[in-house]
């Protein structure tokens, strides 16, 4: 089968590789009809040594059920399904607890043997806590959205709720890219009064708009901190919303919340270190969040999508084939598309 292997730093390509087949009992084997490139796809885009075997990438997919394992009773041949970027059992003590990314039994997409999601096929693990059927076809006007909730979707209401975001807040989102976005549905979504945007590029701030953000700031740094008081008497927001991970957007995320307020982190910080911490301490903000455990929310969002309440899939600028996949990685990487669907 052929699948996207990545060989280093901007070095992308369409192999051949093994097919995928069912190993475990516990796996099922699905046909990907479509997948993503994500945002973080894009830090071994930017860094990644050469290697001579590669990387089998990407992790946001929903397909079809060609085979299940032995031990496989939650979804069946032909079933359409979405799978979450990460795999879980659904029943081990942190899943409980809902926090599927501390799974005991599980893993990540394109390691360990795993395939990755960009290709066209996978063998899901731990099928039964991990894939979620669609009850739509595959061809289905709402695949865009409905792609969302392995990933982009699900990351953005995990920052949501890692700030505090509720009825009456004020909000920030730090971070214009496909989660920051979907951050902005996701402050909508429980009744946030103001949901300020902070981003610069004029494509991405129309979508923001059109997802609910009230307020746009464009400038950076000290500069935009002092726009984002302006905007909120004087204080700051009481949730902000990091979705980028960077040094100088965590410092922004934390100059902007107001006392007592919460900063939901979701960019995979890139420093060990944290900035602004007796910042922080000072005002009494509230630090959380990290890998967003998506599978505890795809059943609460499929309604919404489904029902048109919401439609995040409006992220996907750009849809290509898999031969297109090394020039999506590009157009991503230079800010020419927001986020890329790849169809099968
Ligand atoms: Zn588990």
């Amino acid at each position: 089968m052929r699948a996207t292997v990545m060989f280093g730093a901007g070095d992308v390509r369409i192999e051949n590789v093994p097919d995928a087949r069912l190993i475990e009992p516990t796996d099922a084997l699905v046909a990907v009809s479509r997948a993503a490139i994500c945002g973080s796809d894009l830090w071994p885009y930017k860094t990644m040594e050469h290697s001579e075997t590669g990387h089998r990438m990407g992790h946001e997919f929903i397909g079809v059920v060609e085979a299940v394992g032995a031990d496989v009773r939650t979804v069946k041949v032909s079933d359409l399904v979405v799978a979450p970027f990460l795999y879980s059992d659904g029943t081990c003590v942190f899943c409980r607890e809902g926090l599927h990314t501390s799974c005991l039994h599980g893993g990540r997409y394109g390691w360990d043997g795993v395939d990755g999601g960009q290709g066209e096929a996978v063998r899901v693990p731990q099928a039964d806590g991990t894939l979620v059927v669609l009850p739509v076809g595959t061809d289905d006007a709402l695949m865009p959205s409905l792609l969302t909730l392995s990933d982009v979707m699900g990351t953005g209401h995990h920052a949501a709720i890692a700030a505090n975001v509720g009825p009456g807040k004020t909000v920030a989102v730090v971070g214009d890219g496909a989660v920051g976005l979907c951050g902005v549905i996701a402050a909508r979504r429980p009744g946030a009064v103001q949901i300020i945007i902070l981003g610069r590029h004029s494509d991405r701030i129309a979508l923001a708009r059109e997802f609910g953000a009230t307020d746009v700031v464009s400038e950076r740094g000290e500069e935009a901190v002092v726009r984002v008081r302006e905007l909120t008497d004087g204080f700051g927001v009481h949730s902000v919303l990091e979705c980028v991970g960077l040094e100088q957007s965590m410092h922004t995320a934390l100059s902007i919340a107001r006392p007592g307020g919460a900063v939901g982190r979701v960019g995979v910080p890139q420093d060990e270190s944290m900035p602004a911490s007796q910042l922080a301490f000072y005002n009494n903000v509230t630090v959380s969040g990290g890998p967003a455990p998506v599978r505890a929310y795809i059943e609460e969002f499929l309604p919404d999508v489904l029902e048109g309440r919401i439609e995040p899939g409006c992220v996907f600028d750009r849809v290509v084939r898999l031969d297109g996949v090394p020039d999506g990685y590009r157009a991503m990487n230079e800010r020419e598309a927001i986020k890329v669907l790849i169809e099968f």
